[in-house]
């Protein structure tokens, strides 16, 4: 058996970069100093009477890693100490975390509001996928709280947002909206990939749901994918654990060890990333080449006094719009020496994507203008290299522009 290192009152006092380091640490009879990794499918009882219990839930104990394991407990324990929330479910992705937490609030008859700008396969959920279980879904232009107001009905029962959005880093002011659905009982949910659970904490400003794509800044070194859901105990246990326990979108617990060792350095990495991505912002400023440059830490940003009021950093993302279209930004990006071509984000490495082409390819020409989404527009995907060769390699790929 594992034993929880530390009582929860104690964690719960901590600040946020021992948090990071050693919540919900559990020290096996070895009293090995890493988290272990407990690299099985299946656990043993001492009897049958025992095996009866817990398949009861009279005693306490893991049974199957679909649904329990103490390497995955420990990364679930220490993300919702992060978060401030009562709990966590890990997934195997971000979008088995999106799906899964959208499923457990929804049944046929039910309506959902999402924002228009969404991560691709978040957007192909709401709009292609729960239609088909009779889930009506509306889109709205998420910073405009009018719309939100008049979407809303009685059977609304979940809204669904991202903030900062990708690829035009648009906010969405969550308290707004979560007073604006909690009119109709509706759960909101915040998928915080691009904030990271250091830059914005959607649940205290009112949001009821936590969903993360782990594979991005939490494991931020390009080797796992992963997700979470975190929420209030009961939206945990009694929606989200059946679905999870039944269907089986499950993290492997070596996943949930490499996101373990990830949250170790999360403060750090996010730290630099953000002071990375915002000199790297203000020099793009200074290009002729470009239109504008999206970035909610720029006193130029559009949304400047949401992104103070709601976040304590700009991010790890930087999007700018070029001047004539796609053939000039495949020149930019094919003329990068160090900066990589991937549509991932929040990696160690500096990353660079043209939405039109990849991630925002499926939603058409009609979906992307109505998000601001344009030929000439770029994501730079902010890593931790030295800023000024990041810099310096964006400038000489302008000229080729
Ligand atoms: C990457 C991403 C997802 C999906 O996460 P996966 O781990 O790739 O499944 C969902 N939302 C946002 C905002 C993302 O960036």
């Amino acid at each position: 058996m594992t034993h929880k290192t530390y009582d929860a009152a104690v964690e719960a006092d901590w600040a946020l970069a021992t948090k990071l380091v050693r919540g919900g640490l559990r020290r096996s009879a070895f009293g090995e100093t890493s988290e272990a990794l407990f690299l099985n499918s299946g656990f043993v009882y001492d009897d049958a009477e025992e095996a009866e219990a817990r398949f009861k839930g009279e005693a306490a104990g893991y049974m199957y890693s679909r649904y329990g394991n103490p390497t995955i407990a420990m990364l679930e324990e220490r993300l919702a100490l992060l978060e401030g929330a009562e709990d966590c479910f890990a997934t195997a992705t971000g979008m088995a975390g999106v799906f899964t937490a959208l499923m457990a609030s929804t049944k046929a008859g039910d309506h959902v509001i999402a924002s228009r700008a969404l991560f691709g396969s978040c957007h192909h959920i709401v709009t292609q996928l729960l239609p088909r279980w009779g889930v009506e879904t509306t889109l709205v232009d998420g910073p405009d709280l009018d719309q939100w107001q008049a979407a809303l009905r009685p059977e609304t029962v979940a809204a669904f947002i991202e903030t900062p959005a990708n690829p035009t880093l648009e906010l969405i002011d969550i308290a707004a909206v979560a007073e604006i659905v909690h009119q109709s009982g509706a759960r909101l949910i915040v998928d915080n990939v691009f904030a990271t659970p250091l830059l914005q904490r959607p649940l205290a400003l009112g949001a009821d749901v936590v969903v993360y794509s782990a594979t991005k800044h939490i494991d931020g070194q390009g080797r796992c994918l992963g997700g979470a859901i975190l929420s209030d105990r009961a939206f945990i246990r009694e929606k989200v654990e059946p679905l999870m326990r039944h269907t089986g979108p499950s993290l492997s617990p070596f996943n949930a060890w490499v996101m373990l060792k990830g949250l170790e350095t999360l403060e750090l990495r996010v730290t630099r990333h953000c002071e990375n991505a915002a000199f790297v912002a203000a020099r793009l400023e200074h290009s002729t080449k470009i239109k504008h440059v999206l970035y909610p830490g720029l006193d130029s940003f559009p949304q400047r006094d949401l992104a103070r009021r709601q976040m304590t950093g700009g991010s790890s993302l930087v999007s700018f719009e070029l001047d004539g279209g796609k053939a000039e930004a495949f020149r930019l990006l094919n003329a990068l020496t160090l900066i990589d071509i991937s549509n991932n984000l929040g990696d160690a490495k500096s990353l660079i994507t043209h939405p039109t082409t990849t991630t925002h390819r499926a939603m058409g020409a009609e979906g992307r203008a109505a998000i601001g989404v344009g030929d000439g527009l770029v994501r730079v995907s902010v890593g931790l290299e030295d800023k000024h060769d990041i810099a310096a390699d964006l400038e000489q790929a302008l000229t080729a522009v």
